[in-house]
């Protein structure tokens, strides 16, 4: 993977040898299927989440690192976790399979759910002349990648939908992704949200949009498996540590999250098992070549990201007298495909070029640049970028 062969190259080593054997024996994508076939989606706090904890430090282990620490940052307090019976249908007037997500942290239906959809009434008025016990309500409530905006919707009118009887709302995605948010806050194991609420692609918001305005029966069944786990739950950052040789009180910074969404079907691959999975082989591939690296490297695998840069942030805090001493903080949250350069200030550019030059001369196919920019514009991943030094 050559991200990893970049980053051998930035932390001074000799970069042929570990590139060599990264083109020869290269266990990125092992580790992967590990992580997202094996253990599978990790929202923070999840009993996913808490394996892949103690999976990771298990592997950094086995490449002979002596120093992996799981690091606690917080506490969940309410676990959230999908269970195996998801499906949804629409019944009627034809019956077909649907897809659809809820966001983390939401109630599931308790087993299948069947009934009529009815359109969300627009007014009190409208809703007073309705009978809405036992449906599925279908809702024009935009929605974005965090899921519905609520917020939109009047209060006393979702309050009373609430209190219907309803079996649940249906919203439809924009497009026909179907993407999960969500968060922890405000929520515990006696205090849970008990509203379902299931997102549909967009071509499915519309049929049955359009069967209801043209007076046809329309019924749908969502079997919605979502479970709670009682908290507190302790939640960590894996650290593993290789101490530098010449300057081990400088410290470079490789990582990734291991914490993911968990939207149904989904792995956890993309965002972020790729950055754990190439870590982790950095690690490995560091240690199997026997180079001592001049400075140390901190391997850190962070926790929360998607709920705020969690994880990061904590270890920010947790080691605020050492941030002085970080010379580079890598973190790999890009996603699949390969890196094709940095964008980054001008003065950083006599640090990356040559590591570059040394990619693109293993990888031609392959080339990496260095993109000057006015203003480093340090987006996501890592709570350690935003920091002023
Ligand atoms: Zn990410």
């Amino acid at each position: 993977m050559i991200s990893i062969a970049l980053l051998a190259t930035l932390i001074q080593t000799p970069a042929d040898t570990i590139i060599d054997l990264s083109k020869r024996d290269n266990r990125a994508m092992a580790h992967l299927k590990e992580l997202c076939y094996d253990i599978g989606a990790r929202p923070t706090g999840s009993p996913e989440y808490l394996k892949a904890e103690q999976w990771a430090v298990k592997k950094f282990k086995s490449f002979g690192i002596k120093n992996v620490t799981l690091e606690k940052w917080g506490e969940v307090p309410v676990g959230f976790q999908r269970g195996p019976n998801n499906s949804a249908s629409l019944i009627a007037p034809f019956k077909t399979e649907i897809q659809f997500t809820t966001n983390c942290w939401m109630p599931g239906t308790n087993g299948p759910a069947k009934g009529k959809v009815v359109l969300a009434p627009k007014n009190m008025e409208a809703f007073k002349s309705m009978d809405l016990k036992g449906a599925w309500v279908l809702m024009e409530t935009p929605t974005s990648m965090r899921g519905a905006d609520s917020a939109s919707e009047d209060a006393a009118l979702r309050e009373a939908i609430s209190n219907a009887g309803i079996l649940g709302r249906i919203y439809g995605s924009k497009d026909e992704y179907l993407t999960t948010h969500g968060s922890w806050q405000g929520k515990s194991f006696e205090n849970r949200p008990k509203n379902v609420e299931v997102k549909v692609r967009k071509s499915d918001w519309d049929r049955m949009f359009s069967y209801i305005r043209l007076g046809q029966e329309t019924v749908a069944e969502f079997n919605v498996d979502n479970r709670w786990i009682k908290g507190p739950i302790d939640v960590h950052n894996v650290i593993a540590e290789i101490r530098g040789s010449e300057k081990p009180d400088e410290i470079v910074v490789i990582g990734g999250h291991i914490d993911s969404w968990n939207s149904i079907g989904s792995q956890g691959a993309c965002d972020n098992g790729t950055g754990t999975s190439s870590t982790l082989e950095a690690a490995r591939l560091i240690m199997k070549s026997g180079i001592r690296p001049k400075r140390t490297i901190r391997f850190m695998l962070f926790g929360g990201e998607e709920q705020g840069l969690l994880g990061s942030a904590g270890y920010v805090k947790n080691h605020a007298n050492e941030l002085e001493k970080i010379s580079v903080c890598i973190v790999d949250d890009g996603g699949t495909n390969y890196e094709s350069g940095v964008n980054g200030i001008e003065a950083w550019r006599p640090f990356f070029e040559p590591s570059f030059a040394a990619m693109t001369k293993a990888f031609p196919e392959m080339p990496m640049a260095f993109n000057a920019v006015e203003k480093y514009n340090a987006s996501g991943g890592c709570f350690l970028y935003g920091q002023e030094r």
